[in-house]
């Protein structure tokens, strides 16, 4: 199978049959101009950080690589693609400022790997790693997107999780900080390294995937982002997105079903039953109130009438049965009973008369008017 990566396996997490869409099937997704903004930033920070002996470039070399190899894909407009030409000039300068003073060569910059799971390969690209003077490893990974970094989603950001895997298998070194640098603030945000029982979730996580994407799981899961740029292949969406023509081909079994209509039917019916349901409800209590007030059994309307009927129901406090039949062993035997069994209990005179009295005085009588119709047979 192909190797898997930290996007694949969000993909996965996300949607089991977009990643089969995308990574099985080869679907293209439309192109995004913020996936394209943020290598432009990568790639001039890739720049800045790959030479291979010191001096760093200048400010300007890193700005004049960034609008060389400025990727234009996915833009809405030239308006759009200037704003943000210009805002990533503004973050790249910004960076420059506040970490040239303390440029170091790093031990990796985009440095592919590869993790070996036997069968399941596991890939991915750290953007930079630094050997720090304790002889440990930081790892840091630039983030171009607008959200800020809480400390809750630092200490379970699995992209990091996986990098310290794949980082201290590498180098056979331990991993000492991890950072996620979030460039529109100019902000790293570190957190610590995973310990060893999280890494060992992370690599199960990778077999798992791996067994269901060998299993063939790739049923459609919805979640915040849908729908994706294939909803025509979607069980979710196909039919909300499918032409006439489509509908019809789709709905072959239902010739002469207009589905359109039969689905605002239902929605229809269903919201007049619960109002039904309501308005039923205060006539009830309206020919209840009248028998009682005019001490009635049965009220009538011209074709019906109602009977009013009591309903006696006997409920017990359980909590309070509990504390007596606990202690003398018999609660196992109540609590497997219904109220009925009990009260055959009760009846059979099983129970000490003590007991059994106790229990009497915890009976919960509640009365309940039931209504029967039936039809005015009056002349
Ligand atoms: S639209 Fe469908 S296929 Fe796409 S992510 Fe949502 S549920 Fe998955």
């Amino acid at each position: 199978m192909r190797p898997l990566s930290y996007s694949s396996i969000s993909t996965y997490n996300q949607c089991p049959l977009l990643y089969k869409l995308k990574y099985i099937d080869g679907k293209k997704e439309k192109e995004k101009f913020y996936l394209s903004w943020g290598k432009s930033l990568h790639g001039a920070l890739e720049f800045l950080y790959g030479v291979k002996v010191p001096p760093p470039p200048t400010l300007d070399e890193v700005l004049n690589h960034y609008e060389e190899n400025w990727l234009s894909a996915g833009y809405e407009s030239a308006e759009q693609e200037d704003k943000y030409r210009s805002y990533g000039r503004e973050l790249l300068q910004e960076f420059y400022q506040t970490n040239i003073s303390h440029f170091r060569l790093p031990l990796a910059v985009e440095r592919r790997f590869t993790l070996d799971f036997g069968e399941v390969k596991f890939t991915g690209f750290f953007d930079r790693i630094d050997k720090l003077e304790d002889g440990t490893l930081a790892i840091l990974d630039y983030k171009s997107n607008r959200e800020i970094f809480n400390k809750d989603y630092l200490a379970n950001a699995l992209q990091l999780t996986f990098y310290q895997l794949a980082a201290e298998s590498l180098w056979d070194l331990p991993v000492s900080q991890m950072t996620l640098y979030h460039l529109r603030s100019n902000t790293p945000f570190s957190t610590k390294p995973r310990p060893p029982a999280e890494l060992e979730r992370a690599r199960a996580m990778i077999i798992n995937v791996a067994d269901s994407i060998k299993a063939g799981k790739f049923a459609a899961k919805e979640n915040r982002y849908c729908p994706c740029d294939f909803p025509e292949d979607c069980p979710y969406y196909r039919h909300g997105y499918a032409d006439d023509k489509v509908q019809l081909s789709l709905e072959s079994e239902f010739k002469g079903v207009d589905i359109k209509k039969v689905i605002e039917d239902y929605v229809r019916l269903k919201a007049e039953a619960k109002e039904n349901k309501i308005k039923t409800k205060l006539l009830a209590e309206v020919i209840q109130r009248f028998g009682e007030v005019e001490k009635l059994n049965r009220v009538y309307g011209n074709e019906h009438a109602i009977t009013l009927s009591k309903n006696r129901r006997i409920d017990y406090d359980g909590e309070a049965v509990r504390k007596i039949l606990e202690p003398l062993g018999l609660w196992s035997q109540a609590q497997t009973f219904d109220r009925k069994a009990l009260e055959l209990m009760m009846k059979d005179s099983v129970l000490d008369p003590d007991v059994q009295e106790e229990l009497e005085a915890l009976k919960i009588e509640t009365i309940r008017m039931v209504l029967f119709v039936r039809k005015n047979k009056l002349p």
